[in-house]
């Protein structure tokens, strides 16, 4: 990683698909920390570095540094491209599979330059054999991480200490790991973890958080930032949500809410005002199991209009498999996403046909 960010010109940093706290982060954070790092570095001004993301993020992520920089590249795809073209490096983060970056993956795969991925997701086969086939040029993959911002956190580190010694950069404080960067990392750390609820056991994450803190982390301000700044709307609508709309499977420890694209209208729905609904239903005590559907409506063109579901779980009760061989998607044990192509009344009939076959009564 040292040689290829010392050799790079035209840096790309990606992350996945509908950009969460730990997406933002790690991405911004690699951004932040190689712009502080530059200017004090030999090659002062002569490397780009830029962050796509393939669809937009949400706004409660706007106060973030560098997010008025990163490109959307549902909105300007015709210089994103430019920009995947001309790349020599690129970096990687909160993903490992291709497919969960969108149509930006083709490109980047298009492009045979250097790539490293840094993330904590497990790899499915598929995935698997890509990395064997050689396809990223550095895996940092590390599912035991609460989050790619605590492996971008520990590569930095290390890097630091070989830049200070070998590049000879002049810092002025010493270090390139900014309150900027600091804020970016706490920010991934925090969402990734549920504000430290879940996945935050090992006691190592709260050194790096109190490194953080020394590096100028305001971390009441980010929770402020992140958790106490929605809509009225939103908060409306998870209202709704949850007294009109959730199912309860008793006997299976589930729950299931579903959103159509009308009931999202009439809410005014922006994008992430449905982030972390899925996980109150596991707040209902003999509730392991939670699955949210959100309809998005079909865009001009394509006939049938994307489920988009979430599924939540608790302790030794594995989601990802069913996200995985019933809704095309994948992800952690306890946390996971799918797809469906269709109605929501389609999807809820898989759904149910399914669970019994999936989920522990
Ligand atoms: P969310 O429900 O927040 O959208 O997704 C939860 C987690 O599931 C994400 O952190 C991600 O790891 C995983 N995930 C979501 N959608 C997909 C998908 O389509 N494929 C895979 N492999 N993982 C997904
Ligand atoms: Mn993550």
């Amino acid at each position: 990683m040292k040689d290829l960010l010392q050799h790079a010109q035209h840096i790309v940093i990606l992350t996945h698909m509908a950009p969460d706290g730990d997406a933002m982060g790690s991405s911004l954070a690699l951004w932040n920390w190689i712009n502080a790092a530059e200017p004090q570095c030999k090659r002062a001004g002569s490397v780009s570095v830029h962050v796509i993301v393939p669809n937009a993020f949400p706004a409660f992520f706007n106060w973030m540094p560098g997010a008025d920089r990163v490109h959307v590249y549902e909105k300007e795809s015709a210089a994103c491209n430019d920009l995947i073209a001309a790349a020599d490096l690129f970096l990687c983060t909160d993903f490992n599979d291709p497919k969960r970056i969108g149509p930006v993956g083709e490109k980047m795969i298009a492009n045979p330059c250097p790539k490293i991925l840094i993330d904590h997701h497990l790899m499915d086969e598929g995935v698997k054999r890509l990395a064997d086939e050689g396809f990223w040029t550095e895996v940092h993959s590390h599912p035991e991480a609460s989050s790619a911002c605590e492996i971008v956190y520990k590569l930095l580190l290390k890097e630091e200490r070989i830049n200070a010694a070998e590049l000879q950069c002049t810092r002025a404080k010493g270090t390139c790991i900014t309150e900027a960067v600091a804020s970016c990392i706490y920010t991934g750390l925090m969402t990734d973890t549920g504000n430290f609820s879940y996945n935050s056991t090992r006691a190592e994450l709260y050194d790096i958080i109190a490194a953080l803190l020394r590096a100028g982390v305001r971390k009441d301000v980010i929770y402020d930032a992140v958790f106490n700044q929605y809509s009225e709307h939103r908060v409306r609508l998870t209202g709704y949500a949850l007294y009109r709309k959730m199912r309860i499977y008793p006997d299976y420890h589930l729950a299931l809410i579903t959103l159509s694209a009308d009931e999202l209208e009439q809410y005014h729905y922006q994008v992430g005002d449905t982030e972390g609904l899925v996980n109150m239903p596991l707040q209902i005590s003999g509730i392991y199991y939670s699955v949210f559907m959100r309809e998005e409506r079909a865009k001009p063109g394509t006939p049938k209009s994307r489920i988009r579901i979430s599924f939540r779980s608790q302790g030794d009760r594995p989601v990802n498999i069913w996200a995985n061989e019933v809704f095309h998607g994948g992800g952690h044990a306890n946390a996971s996403g799918g797809e469906l192509f269709g109605t929501i009344g389609q999807a809820v009939r898989l759904f149910e046909r399914t669970f019994p076959q999936y989920i522990k009564k």
